[in-house]
């Protein structure tokens, strides 16, 4: 057998591997090398269990004969990666009268029924594929319960209970691998990752039997907390017991470790308990992994079966992952490598406990992650009657606008009916980490009503209580368990140990001091995005705005923004000296104006009364601005060279903040970047008028600074005629939300809808929103990239659109050479971390 590679004698130095035998083969040969109480195991590769299937079966003789004549043996399945799963273990092959005489000679009758019964049940459900209805009625424990099931499996199958244990096994070994093929086993596996020809390997091993005389049984040990990562011994165990019966609900297993609240194996076997735990030791060193040790106890002898790695929650995957690199098992460039960017994310919000029920009442698009509970709000200001309560709250609106976000802010969670990844709602939650699913079109809302309408039809009303969970996008109904967020002190050395490996910076988008603050907590190496039109949604600011947007002359215009520069100097003071020199990246005005004016009648007229204008004037001027599609109307750099005074009042009060931040340290370099930019004409226009600030504030204050200017590239124009437009600039900066609603010619506000249908019929892989679609917008930020640096060399190049945040985007972004991505602030650890992951 020790030549025949498709059956293998489990020994140190069999050719045995993950990709031929399977992972619990592979462990079994581990815990042989290192001399662990392993019961004698035989391996089946993927090839033979292939074969089994087509019917070719093994010497199943020579098999046997691996084994003592009178042991039993059990099956359990090996899958290249065990989260892969497979069919369940078959123990107690080899069962019959005659083996039965025996055991009942030397363990007793008792043990004897037990072992037996449980195999022709197991048999007939598992290989047979009978009924396991059948065995309802058999109660009776002992000889008598043995009867009934063989009676039970022989009335149904119409033969005799197979006697030979070689035909017993390879009956077992056929329903395995046939199982494996079966279309549920391979659609479960494939959710999982596995690729469509993963293998199957199984071991056949000796039965350590856990039933019968002195101290017996079976359990599992593991050395930390499945929940925190920490170390602690847990696990059951259970006297006359098999397989994984320990931890049956309803099983009466005891603790492993002394325990105030019970029994424990430390006190009934304390030897026994001592070499279990320097086993498990053991294999945490050796296999440099937490492992959950299967074990079992033959009146008094310790056997390890089997070893599979401990499930873990998120915050247990980051301390399991950083304990093992500070005890020396792994390195910290294994331990990066060992935490998936995504569990971060998980670890930073509150998250809907696994184990919560869920009520699904609606689903969208998971708009930014973390999960909370509240009553349903439908609008802003009900939002913020609702925190001066103190009742948490959930705003839910079709779509939010600019005038949402003081709503927004008072609310815990939002969702929306409409939009997609990079729509309002969906930005401005990512940016202050509020849980939002957006896009939840199966639900109606019906404001007028206050209702929101479930996808089954039921019906809640203002003042219910929702869930919105934005990391999974479902809402649901009532109150969930919440799993805390956890970050702790293996999150921050974890993150030390990234930043030591990256090679690309990562910066945050940041609009307010509040996102400065988070960005600096997670250590972003600068802002990359100021986003300066959310700096006027404040009450106060929204009016003058407005008052502004309604100027008739430009003189008139200009007295309104002179209201607006101390209250934007002052925001810029408080980012640059909350960024103590790091780089800060202002955008300038971006939006349609018309975004900032009431959409409804009570906001018109509210503000004709702010603005003592008829309410007619009101209407008829927001009409006039309203455009037939204002995402590619006037906006971004087009305001600039339309009503210059704009960008000018936004350009001195950075400079003025500049040399008043520039008092109290080092000097401040502002970034200053320029929207939405389509032909080098425009950078002109705008370099000259901004210079010309820079030369009165400098004139004015008698003092000297530096900045820098560049150009967000987000039409594909941009992009193309990198070359024209680079010589202007000390940077460009990749708006790929744009960039990709241009590409495509798709709203990014509306390609919510349809989406989820284009993404399962293969149209688009991902969402493009979400996924920088490296053929084509990649193309045109290679082109792009390329131009500018040949044009300008030495260039700054970044991304800042919320691909930033999203690790294959990351790669793309560092392949190209680009020097930072710009992500939410929330999103600044994946980032760090993916980056890592990339340069390992
Ligand atoms: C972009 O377009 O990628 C971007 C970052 O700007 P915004 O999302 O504000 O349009
Ligand atoms: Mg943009």
């Amino acid at each position: 057998m020790q030549n025949n590679p498709n059956t293998t004698l489990v020994t140190p130095a069999a050719p045995i591997a993950n990709h031929t035998h399977g992972g619990r083969a592979k462990c079994l040969q581990r815990l042989v090398r290192l001399d662990l109480p392993v019961p004698r195991t035989v391996a089946l590769s993927f090839d033979a269990v292939q074969r089994i299937a087509r019917g070719e079966m093994p010497d199943i003789q020579a098999i046997v004969s691996q084994f003592p004549a009178d042991a039993l043996l059990c099956v359990r399945p090996s899958s290249e990666d065990p989260d892969w799963g497979g069919p369940g273990a078959v123990l107690n092959i080899g069962m019959n009268d005659a083996r039965y005489s025996d055991l009942a000679a030397s363990l007793g009758e008792e043990a004897a029924s037990a072992i037996f019964t449980r195999f022709v049940q197991s048999y007939a459900v598992d290989v047979a594929r009978l009924d396991p209805d059948m065995f309802d009625d058999v109660t009776e424990d002992g000889a008598r319960g043995l009867q009934q099931s063989l009676y039970a499996y022989e009335a149904e199958y119409e033969e005799p209970f197979p006697s030979d244990p070689a035909e017993q096994l390879a009956a077992v070994l056929k329903s395995m691998a046939r199982a494996w093929d079966g279309t549920s086993a391979r659609l479960l596996r494939q959710a999982k990752g596995a690729p469509a020809d993963a293998g199957l390997g199984l071991v056949v091993q000796e039965m350590a039997l856990g039933v019968g005389r002195g101290q017996s049984g079976s359990g599992v040990l593991q050395l930390v907390n499945n929940e925190t990562g920490l170390p602690q011994i847990t696990g059951r165990y259970l006297s006359q017991s098999q397989g994984r019966d320990a931890l049956e609900a309803d099983s009466e297993a005891v603790y492993l470790s002394k325990d105030p609240r019970g029994t424990s194996l430390e006190e009934l076997a304390p030897e026994v308990f001592a070499a279990l735990k320097e086993h498990a030791a053991l294999m945490r060193a050796k296999l440099r992994e937490e492992m959950q040790v299967e074990f079992a106890i033959e009146d008094g002898r310790l056997c390890i079966l089997d070893g599979v790695r401990v499930t873990r929650s998120s915050q247990a995957a980051v301390r399991i992952a950083v304990r093992l690199a500070e005890d020396g098992i792994i390195t910290r460039a294994e331990a990066l490598m060992r935490v998936q960017p995504r569990t971060l994310s998980e670890l930073l919000h509150r998250q809907v406990s696994p184990d919560a029920r869920r009520d699904v009442i609606g689903r969208g698009i998971a708009a930014s992650p973390g999960a909370a509970t509240g009553q349903i709000v439908f609008t802003a200001s009900e939002a913020q009657a609702s925190a001066a309560r103190g009742d948490p709250c959930i705003l839910v609106r079709r779509e939010t606008s600019p005038e949402d976000i003081r709503g927004m802010h008072a609310a815990h969670a939002v969702l929306t009916e409409r939009g997609g990844i990079t729509s309002h709602a969906a930005v401005i939650g990512r940016g202050i980490g509020l849980p939002c699913v957006v896009g939840a079109s199966g639900m109606r809302f019906n404001r007028s009503k206050r209702q929101l309408i479930a996808e089954d039809g039921r019906v809640f009303e203002a003042g219910d209580v929702i869930t919105i969970d934005g990391t999974s996008g479902q809402v649901l109904a009532g109150a969930s368990k919440m799993r805390e967020a956890a970050l702790d002190e293996s999150f921050q050395t974890l993150m030390d140990w990234a930043d030591e490996l990256r090679d690309i910076d990562i910066r945050a988008n940041a609009d307010t001091p509040a996102d400065a603050r988070t960005a600096r907590n997670f250590a972003a190496q600068g802002i990359g995005l100021c986003r300066t039109e959310h700096m006027f949604f404040d009450s106060g600011r929204l009016t003058v705005m407005r008052e502004m947007i309604f100027a008739e002359t430009s003189q008139d215009r200009r007295a309104v923004l002179e209201r607006l520069l101390p209250m934007q100097r002052e925001d810029f003071t408080q980012l640059f000296s909350l960024m103590k020199g790091k780089p800060v990246c202002i955008r300038l005005f971006d939006p349609p104006l018309h975004e900032f004016l009431p959409a409804d009648r009570v906001g018109q007229r509210e503000l004709a009364e702010a603005l003592d204008l008829p309410l007619s004037d009101v209407t008829r001027r927001i009409s006039a601005m309203s455009e037939y599609n204002p995402m590619l109307g006037l906006r971004g750099v087009r305001l600039g060279v339309t009503i210059p005074e704009i960008y000018e009042m936004q350009a001195r009060a950075i400079f003025e903040a500049t040399l008043e931040a520039s008092k109290d340290g080092a000097a401040v370099v502002p970034e200053i970047m320029i929207p939405l930019v389509s032909a080098k004409r425009e950078v002109e226009l705008v370099k000259l008028s901004i210079d010309a600030v820079a030369a009165a504030v400098r004139a004015e204050q008698n003092k000297s600074f530096d900045y820098r200017l560049g150009v967000m590239v987000e039409t594909p124009r941009a992009a193309l005629r990198a070359a024209d437009i680079a010589p202007y600039c000390s940077f460009l900066s990749f708006g790929t939300n744009d960039l990709t609603q241009m590409a495509y010619g798709l709203s990014r506000d509306d390609a919510g809808r349809f989406m989820s249908d284009y993404v399962r019929q293969g149209v688009f892989s991902e969402d493009p929103f979400h996924v920088l679609d490296t053929e084509g917008v990649g193309e045109l930020l290679q082109v792009g990239a390329e131009r500018g640096r040949a044009a300008q060399p030495g260039i700054t190049l970044s991304i800042c659109g919320e691909h930033g945040g999203n690790p294959e985007s990351i790669a793309f972004c560092r392949d190209a050479g680009f020097d930072y991505v710009s992500c939410s602030p929330f999103r600044v650890p994946v980032a760090r971390l993916a980056a890592a992951q990339l340069a390992i």
